[in-house]
């Protein structure tokens, strides 16, 4: 990007022209090094960013600093709430691994097979199951989310949830309910509804309330931990949960 010339709005600049700037030195960049092996060493996101990636050609994970601070991830914080912050993050990145995009690459990021043929048919059941139990979920009214659409981030959130549940089930007093809540707090947000509206029919990702909402009803140990009863809003029966691992 040291080639990239941005311009402040006293200079003349504008945040649109400035972008485009940036979006063109990434094209550009993309073309020069198309036929070079892959540098695994390199960052898919800025190191201020508040995110994470898998990337699936080096089968890398990345979590730049800015992930890595309260609430996402607090020093003070008790084992649980961590878990449910940059925990699920970090399993959620594994995962996609081994979603249904990251099933079709090796652990050296090459685009290959290498599931049994019984297991791949077993993953792409469950995965018929995911997209079913997220499609047409509502993050507000009328706004629906595209389980197509989202599977692959819904595969990552549902493989998420059952490790760092796992995990904490290995502690000697577990408290899950303050795992469940820092999930929760993990993906509260606002918006506006036209925002909603565009991000559920362009975003691989389902909307910050179902993230959280859809996809902690699959563990019984939810219902447990909040006496979830079957008449409750959020209740879902065992045989309708999905499992996928
Ligand atoms: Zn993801």
């Amino acid at each position: 990007m040291d080639d990239v010339e941005i311009k402040s709005a006293a200079d003349g600049g504008s945040y649109f022209e400035n972008m485009l700037a940036v979006s063109k030195e990434q094209v550009k960049n993309l073309i020069e090094h198309q036929d070079e092996p892959i540098d695994k060493n390199d960052w898919g996101m800025a190191v201020y960013t508040v995110n994470a990636m898998y990337d699936s050609l080096a089968n890398s994970i990345t979590f730049p600093a800015g992930i890595l601070q309260a609430p996402i991830y607090d020093v003070n914080a008790s084992y649980e709430e961590n878990l449910g912050g940059i925990g699920y993050i970090i399993a959620h990145e594994i995962t996609h691994a081994f979603d249904n995009n990251g099933a079709k690459f090796d652990e050296n990021g090459n685009a290959t097979d290498w599931w049994t043929e019984e297991d791949y048919s077993a993953f792409s059941k469950l995965c018929k199951d995911a997209e079913a139990f997220y499609d047409g979920e509502e993050a507000a009214p009328g706004i629906a989310a595209n389980g197509e659409l989202t599977l692959s981030e819904n595969i990552a959130d549902l493989g998420a949830v059952s490790c760092i549940t796992e995990i904490v089930s290995h502690l000697d007093n577990p408290n899950y309910e303050a795992l469940y809540k820092s999930i929760a707090r993990t993906w509260a947000s606002s918006s506006s509804r036209e925002y909603m509206q565009y991000i559920s029919q362009t975003n691989v990702h389902c909307l910050d309330k179902l993230r959280t909402n859809r996809t902690i009803v699959n563990d019984q140990k939810f219902y447990d931990t909040f006496g979830i009863k079957e008449n409750d809003g959020m209740y879902v029966a065992p045989e309708d949960r999905v499992n996928i691992w």
